[in-house]
């Protein structure tokens, strides 16, 4: 366990307060994981906390908290929350923000925090006090089980704060535990309820979704219970039409990738499986344009991603150096068919042109003809040597050009 963790667990207890790790750390721990951070829970104020530990900053205004930090490792610790009046705090709280300030600062008991937890499995307290783990509503039985049990009525806990029901997937895969039937039961009916949540708050959870390790795992259990369309409507709109066509291989084969860069710690981008997602249904929309328009391919899809892209940020908030990214990632879906001249070298000096070619990659394989051959002379371009790369140029266009210039200006002439 954390050095540090225990370092907060124990001033804290000396300085006469209760103090618990909880959440996903006591968990992890208990199924011999390692947990990704250190949650602790404690009857002492965020002002109390502040005066115990110079290294502590006050963060959050919906739900102040204490971030102990310690070099790059951060402790959150929060103080054990009560219940408020009641129920629709997390509704109002989107309406009005500064309403919500008050409300969600009302400490509590320990059992009056576990209530507000949001799985059993999530509300096991490690007290340093005995050593002894206290657990709400039957969180030891259901890690044994591996039964992720909603606390509390699973449809009022849904409708406090829809995001629950993504957190229920997220657990399920990444613990390998299976929903309880009262857990399970209301998500696909209560799905759209995914609407009302902040676009912001929607892109921190599509991160954790799909770039944890578990995006193919996720993306299929969120298309089962109806809220996959809810994070990519314009994604789901072509499952609708074709739920075993290329798109659904392509976001399968682009989650699939990204596990595996994640498997062997490789780097990943949340804006290249954005982009990837959503280049079919940019596609797909160009089409139309171009019809109704009149317009060429190229001016279509320029018109297409501003549309789909404006689309997509209403339900995930993307930071705008990602969607620049993913915009470059599309651009060069457009570019890397012409490579003529000296364009293919300068190509290759595109800051983004790895991850245009990754996505032509996919691409290639799932459409094979015209996109393959491209990826492959991609494939072959980037490793040759500049003389095999001046001859793959020429090959290319050269010949072609000089063939047809005199046979045009002949006739001219004649
Ligand atoms: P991990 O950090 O491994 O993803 P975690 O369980 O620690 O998992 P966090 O999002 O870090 O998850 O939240 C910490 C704890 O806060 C959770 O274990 C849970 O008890 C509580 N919690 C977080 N979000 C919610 C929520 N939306 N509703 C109710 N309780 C929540
Ligand atoms: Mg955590």
């Amino acid at each position: 366990m954390s050095v540090n963790a225990v370092k907060v667990l124990q001033r804290l207890h000396r300085a006469g307060f209760q103090a618990y790790l909880v959440g996903g750390g006591v968990r992890d721990m208990l199924l011999g994981e390692e947990p990704k951070d250190f949650d602790i829970a404690t009857n002492a104020t965020p002002e109390q906390i502040k005066e115990l530990f110079r290294n502590c900053r006050l963060i959050g205004r919906r739900f102040r908290l204490a971030h102990i930090l310690f070099g790059r490792e951060v402790i959150e610790v929060a103080t054990l929350r009560g219940h408020h009046q009641e129920t629709d705090t997390e509704k109002l709280a989107k309406q009005n923000d500064s309403g919500m300030l008050l409300r969600d600062n009302v400490y509590g008991t320990i059992d009056e925090d576990a209530e507000r937890r949001d799985f059993t499995v999530n509300a096991l307290y490690y007290n340093v006090a005995d050593y002894s783990i206290i657990a709400y509503g039957g969180g030891l039985d259901d890690l044994d089980d591996r039964i992720l049990r909603m606390i509390g009525d699973p449809k009022t806990r849904y409708q406090e704060d829809p995001v629950r029901m993504l957190r229920a997937v997220r657990f399920a895969t990444k613990l390998d535990m299976t929903m309880s039937p009262e857990t399970e039961q209301p998500i696909r009916e209560m799905a759209p309820l995914l609407a009302s949540i902040p676009a912001p708050r929607l892109f921190e959870e599509y991160q954790k979704l799909f770039l944890s390790g578990k995006a193919l795992a996720n993306y299929k259990m969120l298309n089962h219970y109806g809220l996959f369309e809810q994070l990519f409507p314009a994604c789901a709109e072509l499952l609708k039409d074709n739920a075993q066509g290329k798109e659904s291989e392509l976001y399968q084969l682009v989650c699939k990738n990204t596990d595996l860069r994640l498997a062997n710690d490789q780097r990943v981008t949340p804006a290249f499986i954005i982009a990837a997602f959503l280049w079919y249904p940019i596609e797909r929309r160009a089409q139309d344009v171009m019809v109704e328009g009149g317009l060429s391919y190229y001016d279509a899809i320029l018109i297409a991603m501003n549309d789909i892209c404006d689309q997509q940020c209403k339900s995930i908030a993307i930071p705008k150096r990602f969607t620049s990214m993913a915009r470059d990632v599309w651009h060069l879906q457009m570019r890397l068919p012409r490579r003529t001249g000296a364009r293919a070298f300068k190509l290759l000096t595109h800051p983004k042109f790895r991850a245009g070619y990754d996505l032509l990659l996919i691409r290639g394989e799932i459409e094979g003809g015209e996109a393959e051959e491209l990826a492959q002379w991609w494939t072959t371009f980037q490793h040759a040597g500049e003389t095999v790369q001046r001859d793959m140029v020429r090959k290319l266009g050269g010949p072609k050009k000089r063939r047809r210039a005199p046979k045009k200006s002949k006739p001219a002439q004649e």
